[in-house]
C-alpha cells in the first residue's frame, strides 16, 4: 500500500496525526526534499528506507514504490502542503493504477492556510470578497488561456499565488491589467511556519521592490487582495444577536 501524505506547510508539528501515524509505521518512506521539513523523518521508524525523491525522476519514484509492494512492504509519498495542490500526485497514481498497487491518500494543511496563519488572515471577509482563487503566473509549467491572471483579476476577489515568487514584475502588470488598484493591498509570505518565516504587506504597485529588498525569489506566495487591509467589512450573520440559526434563537 502506498500513503500520499500532506507534511504540511512546514513547522514538523502541522502534520496531521494520521499523517505522523503513517510515517511512524512506514516501511519506505519517499519525501520531497526541496520543501518539506526533515524534521518530519525523526517520526520514522527504525531501519525505515528514506528516499529525497527532489534528486529522483517520476520513473525512479514510482520504481522504488513498485519495488517496495513487491515486498510487501508499507510507503509514505510524503508532499509539501496539501498533495492536492500542485503535488503532481496526478501522475504517480496514474502508474500504480496501470501496475495494479493499491494507495490512498491523507490531507495536509497547505501553505497557502500557513500563510494565512502568519498573518492572522481571513481570506474571506464578508463585504469583501467571498472566494479565493488559488492559481500560479505561468512559468515553465503553462496555464490555461482562459486562466490568465489578467482574467482573474477582474473578479477583485482574495487571490493566492503559488510558484510565482521570480515572476513578481510581468504578475503585478497582469494584476493591473485586470482591474485591480494599484494601492491593492498585497503580501509576501516566505516559508510560512517554518522557523525562518517572513510575511511583508505591501502593495500591487510595492510587490516587485519589497520581494527585491528582502532577497526573496521562492518558496514564497503571493497574496493579493482587499482582505488584507481589513479596513472594511460586514460583520458575520452567523453571530449576529437578530439571526436565528439552528443552534440559537435570534432577537428578531
Ligand atoms: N502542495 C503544496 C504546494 C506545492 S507547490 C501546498 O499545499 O502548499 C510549491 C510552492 O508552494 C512554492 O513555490 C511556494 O509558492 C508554495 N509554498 C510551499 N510551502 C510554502 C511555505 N511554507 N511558505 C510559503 N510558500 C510555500
Amino acid at each position: 500500500m502506498i500513503h500520499f501524505v500532506g507534511a504540511g506547510p512546514g513547522a514538523a508539528d502541522l502534520i496531521t496525526v494520521r499523517g505522523k501515524r503513517l510515517i511512524e509505521k512506514a516501511d519506505v518512506i519517499i519525501y520531497a526534499g526541496s520543501l518539506v521539513n526533515p524534521e518530519l523523518l525523526e517520526y520514522a521508524k527504525e531501519g525505515s528506507r528514506i528516499y529525497n525523491s527532489a534528486r529522483m525522476t517520476l520513473e525512479e519514484v514510482t520504481e522504488v514504490m513498485s519495488a517496495a509492494e513487491g515486498e510487501g512492504l508499507e510507503t509514505v509519498r510524503l508532499h509539501t502542503g496539501d498533495p492536492s495542490i500542485y503535488g503532481a500526485v496526478r501522475e504517480q497514481m496514474d502508474i500504480l493504477e496501470e501496475k495494479g498497487i493499491a494507495y490512498d491518500s491523507c490531507p495536509g494543511v497547505s501553505s497557502f492556510c500557513g500563510a494565512a496563519s502568519a498573518l492572522n488572515l481571513e481570506y474571506t471577509l464578508p463585504g469583501v470578497s467571498q472566494s479565493v482563487i488559488i492559481t500560479r503566473a505561468e512559468g515553465r509549467t503553462s496555464v490555461p488561456e482562459r486562466e490568465s491572471i489578467k482574467d482573474f483579476a477582474a473578479h477583485g476577489s482574495t487571490m493566492v499565488l503559488f510558484l510565482s515568487a521570480s515572476l513578481l514584475e510581468k504578475l503585478a502588470g497582469q494584476l493591473l491589467e485586470g482591474g485591480y488598484a494599484p494601492d491593492t493591498p498585497a503580501a509576501i509570505v516566505y516559508k510560512a511556519t517554518w522557523p525562518e518565516e517572513k510575511a511583508y504587506l505591501c502593495t500591487i504597485e510595492t510587490l516587485c521592490e519589497t520581494a527585491k529588498e528582502h532577497g526573496i525569489t521562492k518558496t514564497a506566495l503571493i497574496i493579493v487582495g482587499n482582505v488584507l487591509s481589513h479596513s472594511y467589512y460586514e460583520r458575520s450573520r452567523l453571530y449576529h444577536p437578530e439571526f436565528t440559526t439552528e443552534y440559537r434563537k435570534g432577537n428578531l
